[in-house]
């Protein structure tokens, strides 16, 4: 049975990164039946907000999306239509891999990282207010349910995914109550995993220290969302940049995959932009539906052409288009067979 999935094309790059994904997803075998909807700029002339009613519908009805990038308008009382997702659809968790890929320049080879992120609460509950003409306000909410469900989260995906470690990102050496009660929560649920996954912490401006020192050290990482934000573009900028960084944003009743970069507006249309994030948060969404042997070859088929770097968008030092990298993942694909388990 084919599995329906809310296709959201999005803005700028977003449609033809979206067809190029697509039809590499197609390619694949699994079948998938794609409820296309727009959202984003075009849909504020008609509906009067980039993110309308039944775009949330459809991913409710179908509890899968994969999603183009979506450009936060300038000017408009609507904030952000990324942030409007994860908190409509409570899609708690925002996963974000960063493994390198021979071919992409950076300046460590070896580095394979998780970031799972909370996506609901700490600043970006959104709750701030002018004191008075000179000053503001923004309320920090942490709380223990959630510190606890994204520290789960994280202890779950390190062990489905035979990682060793997890560490704890906060601040609670300065914010003693709400980075306190985050690390607190993530120490609570570490204890349940005792002996099969190893728990540490760390204050989060050594571990950006330390990520860009010695990356090597560190596994998969649980942080609330601001820290979680800014160190998992830290990350990205580890294997080469937001060209190559896919994203999950999953919750108990839906998930959204994503690439982690934005709309790039000036490549719109020029069949140019790099497909590779969006391909590759396709390959989590394989997992995600329990196809992990086929997300491994569709990760081995990418990683495949860009070693190659015949076939590669100019960001990677081609000259080929996104359709015609596209071309050259399927054209793999059909050629690859799965790595064997555990590999
Ligand atoms: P951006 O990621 O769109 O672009 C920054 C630069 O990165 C681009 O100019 C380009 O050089 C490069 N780049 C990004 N993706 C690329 C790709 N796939 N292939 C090749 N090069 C690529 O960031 P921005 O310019 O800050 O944001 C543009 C718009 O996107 C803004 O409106 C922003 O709010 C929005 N945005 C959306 C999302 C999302 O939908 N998840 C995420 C980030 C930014």
């Amino acid at each position: 049975m084919a599995h329906r999935v809310t296709l959201i094309p999005g803005d700028g790059i977003g449609p033809e990164l979206a067809e190029a994904t697509r039809r590499v997803l197609d390619a694949t075998g699994i079948g998938f039946d794609w409820e296309v909807q727009e959202a984003g700029e075009a849909c504020i002339a008609e509906y009067g907000t980039p993110l309308p009613d039944h775009v949330l519908d459809s991913i409710r009805r179908n509890r899968i999306a994969l999603k183009g990038p979506i450009t936060t308008p300038v000017g408009t009382g609507f904030r952000s239509v990324n942030v409007a997702l994860r908190q409509t659809l409570n899609l708690y968790a925002n996963l974000r891999p960063a493994r390198s890929i021979e071919g992409v320049e950076s300046r460590y080879q070896d580095v394979d990282l998780v970031i799972v992120r909370e996506n609901t609460e700490d600043l970006y509950a959104g709750i701030e207010h002018m004191v008075g003409p000179d000053a503001a306000e923004s309320i920090k909410i942490i709380t223990r349910a959630a510190s606890e469900r994204i520290a789960r989260f994280a202890f779950e995906y390190a062990v489905a995914n035979q990682r060793r470690k997890v560490t704890a990102v906060h601040k609670a050496n300065i914010m003693k109550l709400s980075d306190g009660l985050f690390l607190e929560a993530c120490r609570t649920v570490a204890a349940d995993y005792d002996g099969r996954i190893e728990f540490e912490d760390r204050i989060v401006d050594n571990m950006c220290m330390q990520l860009v020192q010695k990356p090597d050290l560190y596994d998969v990482m649980v942080l609330p969302n601001l820290y979680g934000d800014i160190v998992s573009d830290l990350c990205a900028g580890l294997v080469g940049g937001l060209g190559v960084a896919p994203g999950a944003n999953i919750g108990e009743d839906g998930a959204v995959f994503e690439p982690v970069h934005g709309s790039a507006p000036k490549y719109a249309g020029q069949n140019r932009a790099n497909p590779t994030a969006m391909i590759l948060s396709g390959a989590l969404m394989l997992r995600h539906l329990g196809y992990a042997d086929v997300a491994a070859r569709l990760e081995l088929a990418v990683r495949e052409v860009i070693a190659e770097g015949r076939t590669v968008t100019y960001d990677l030092g081609g000259d080929a288009g996104t359709s015609q990298f596209a071309d050259a993942i399927v054209e793999r694909l059909a050629a690859t067979t799965a790595p064997a388990a555990g590999s």
